[in-house]
């Protein structure tokens, strides 16, 4: 039994703050901007698995209302659905992830941020494929106001 989630989140581009990108700090002029550490990775990664269990999603579980959660670590947060779901029966499988950015250039920090989403779901780097892409220059992405994050993951029966 396989179950399929999919997972999106985009946030904005702002001075004066850390880009932090699946728990990684990526040398940039602008990091992203949230209540959270503002980790779209982690966002779109943590919504996956959370669809792929039919368990709600990050904004329900993580409210940004909610004070515990400012300038929470989003990698925790991504351990906590993965319980979530683990509770449930299930654990993560496999991954895919698409970044879209035209700033600043990911490749050099793509097997980083496998490795580290990896890890925290306890499974190889090679169960975990995190790209990178421009968006040709068009719309919000293109513009360069912010940065969107599209993953897919599975579960599994554990
Ligand atoms: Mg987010």
């Amino acid at each position: 039994m396989t179950r399929v989630g999919i997972g999106y989140d985009s946030h904005r581009f702002v001075a004066g703050r850390p880009l932090v990108l699946a728990g990684i700090t990526i040398p940039h002029s602008h990091g992203l901007a949230g209540h959270s550490d503002a980790d779209a990775v982690a966002h779109a990664l943590t919504d996956a698995i959370l669809g792929a269990a039919c368990a709600g999603n990050i904004g329900r579980l993580f409210p940004d209302t909610d004070p515990r959660w400012k300038d929470a670590h989003s990698m925790e947060l991504l351990g906590s659905a993965h319980e979530i779901v683990r509770a449930r029966g299930l654990r993560f499988h496999q991954a895919d992830l698409t970044i879209i950015a035209e700033q600043p250039k990911l490749d050099p920090h793509i097997g980083a941020m496998a490795a580290a989403l990896a890890s925290r779901l306890g499974v190889a780097p090679a169960d975990v494929s995190v790209k990178a892409k421009t968006n040709e220059g068009m719309g919000f992405v293109g513009r360069g106001e912010g940065m969107a994050v599209i993953a897919v993951a599975t579960l599994e029966a554990r």
